[in-house]
C-alpha cells in the first residue's frame, strides 16, 4: 500500500501536521492561564519535526545528520515527558531539566569524538528514545491521577506504540553487527521506523489535545462550583453537598457536625486598609481552614467573610477541637500590609446533627445561634450549640 506513496512527502506532511497541532496548542495556551505545560509540548513537537528534517536532509554528511537528528529527537521526547508532568501540576524543576539536556549533549559529543563511528551514537540515541517514550507511557498509564480516563489511556498507548517502533529499530541496529553502517544508509529500516514514529507522534498529539479538552471541561465545571476568591465551595454547592451528607448520616446512623465562622470586625479591616487587603485576609483564612480540615470535610464560603465547614461522621466535641485549632492559629497568623504585620480574630459557632437535626437548614440555624452568642460575648471564641440549650 505504501509503495505508491512517496516516503519523504509523507514524512514532510506529518511534520507539517505536527506543527499545525502545535499552533493550535499555542492558541489554547494563550487563552487559558490555568493549563500548564502546553508550551513544552509545542517545543517537543518542533524539536521532533526538526529531527525529521535533519534525518532526511541529503546535503549533509551521514555523521552530521545522525548526530543532529538523534539529539533533536531525544530532546523532543524528553520535552513530552516534561510537558506531561507540568500539565499534571508537578512543580517545574528547571535546574534538573537543564542538567539533563546538558548531559545529553555532552554524552553525544563524547560518543562522536571517541567512537568515531556514527553507528554507536545512532544506537545510543535510539535506546534513549525508547526509554523516554516508555517513561511517558508508564507515567500516563500508571502514575497519573487521571490514569483511568480514556484520553490518558489513549495517549499512553500511543507512547507504547512509539516505544514498540523504536525498540524494533534498536533491535535491528544493535543485534545485527554484520555491517552496521549499511543499516543507516539502507533506507528500508529508516523508512519504516521514521514513518511509523512520525505517525505515532501525530496520534500522541491527538491524544494530548483530547487530554487538554478534558481538563478544560473539568476547569469549567469547577468554576461553577467554587468560590472565585478562595477556591472553596460556593454557597449553592455547599448546600447541595450538605444534603448528600445528611442522607449518608441517616443511612449509616451517624452524626455530622458544622462550624460556622465569621471574621471579627471585618468591616473595619476593609475601611482601614482597603478592600484589596480585605480580600487577602479572606484568602489567608480560607487557606488556613484548608490546611487544618480532613480530606473528607467540606469547606464553603457562605457569605462575604463567613465560612462553613461540614464534618461527616463527627460529633460536636470533635468539631469543637477543630474550631479551637482554627481560632488559635488564625489569631497567631500575621498578615502583612505595607511590610507591617497585623493579626485578626474569628468567632465560631459549632453544632452537630444529633442536637440540631440532620438537615442543612436546622444545622445552619443552630450554628448561627451559637455564632451570635460568640459575637455578643466578646468575639474571638468558639461556642457550641449544646451550651446554648443549657443556659
Ligand atoms: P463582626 O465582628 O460583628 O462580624 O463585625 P464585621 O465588621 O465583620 O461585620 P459584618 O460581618 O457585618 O461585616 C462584613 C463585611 O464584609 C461587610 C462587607 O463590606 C465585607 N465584605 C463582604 N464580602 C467581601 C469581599 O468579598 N471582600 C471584602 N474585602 N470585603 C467583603
Ligand atoms: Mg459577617
Ligand atoms: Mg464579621
Amino acid at each position: 500500500m505504501f509503495a505508491a506513496l512517496e516516503f519523504k512527502t509523507m514524512l514532510f506532511m506529518s511534520g507539517l501536521l505536527a506543527v499545525a497541532l502545535s499552533i493550535l496548542l499555542l492558541a489554547i495556551h494563550q487563552r487559558s492561564a490555568m493549563l500548564k505545560g502546553l508550551k513544552y509540548w509545542v517545543y517537543a513537537n518542533l524539536l521532533i519535526s526538526f529531527a525529521i528534517i535533519s534525518f532526511i536532509q541529503q546535503d549533509y554528511s551521514l555523521e552530521t545528520r545522525a548526530f543532529l537528528g538523534g539529539l533533536l529527537m531525544v530532546s523532543g521526547l524528553f520535552m513530552y515527558l516534561v510537558s506531561i508532568r507540568i500539565f499534571e501540576l508537578h512543580p517545574l524543576n528547571l535546574k534538573l531539566i537543564k542538567r539533563a539536556m546538558a548531559a545529553l549533549v555532552l554524552s553525544n559529543l563524547l560518543i562522536s569524538l571517541f567512537s568515531n563511528n556514527v553507528y554507536v551514537s545512532v544506537v545510543f540515541n535510539t535506546a534513549l528514545c525508547m526509554l523516554l517514550s516508555l517513561a511517558s507511557a508508564i507515567y500516563l498509564l500508571h502514575y497519573s491521577r487521571y490514569k483511568h480516563h480514556g484520553e490518558h489511556q489513549f495517549t499512553g498507548l500511543c507512547f507504547i506504540v512509539f516505544t514498540g517502533f523504536t525498540s524494533y529499530r534498536f533491535y535491528v541496529l544493535a543485534l545485527d553487527s554484520v555491517n552496521p553502517v549499511e543499516h543507516l544508509t539502507a533506507w528500508n529500516l529508516n523508512e519504516l521506523t521514521f514513518l511509523a514514529c512520525m505517525l505515532s507522534v501525530l496520534a500522541i498529539n491527538f491524544g494530548f489535545i483530547a487530554m487538554v479538552n478534558e481538563k478544560l471541561v473539568e476547569l469549567l465545571e469547577q468554576s461553577t462550583k467554587l468560590d472565585w476568591l478562595t477556591g472553596i465551595l460556593n454557597r449553592k454547592n455547599l448546600e447541595k453537598n450538605a444534603e448528600i451528607m445528611a442522607a449518608q448520616t441517616l443511612k449509616f446512623k451517624q452524626s455530622h457536625a458544622m462550624l460556622l465562622m465569621d471574621l471579627d470586625k471585618f468591616k473595619s479591616i476593609n475601611d482601614t486598609y482597603g478592600h484589596l487587603f480585605g480580600d487577602q485576609v479572606i484568602q489567608v483564612f480560607a487557606d488556613l481552614i484548608k490546611d487544618n480540615v480532613r480530606e473528607i470535610d467540606l469547606i464553603g464560603r457562605y457569605g462575604g467573610e463567613e465560612f462553613c465547614v461540614l464534618m461527616p461522621n463527627s460529633t460536636e466535641s470533635e468539631a469543637l477541637i477543630l474550631a479551637e485549632r482554627i481560632r488559635q492559629k488564625y489569631e497567631a497568623t500575621p498578615i502583612l500590609y505595607n511590610g507591617e504585620a497585623f493579626k485578626f480574630t474569628v468567632s465560631i459557632g459549632v453544632c452537630d446533627s444529633n442536637k440540631a437535626g440532620i438537615y442543612f437548614k436546622n444545622m445552619f440555624s443552630a450554628a448561627d445561634q451559637s455564632l451570635y452568642v460568640a459575637k455578643s460575648s466578646g468575639r474571638n471564641q468558639v461556642v457550641i450549640f449544646s451550651r446554648l440549650n443549657l443556659e
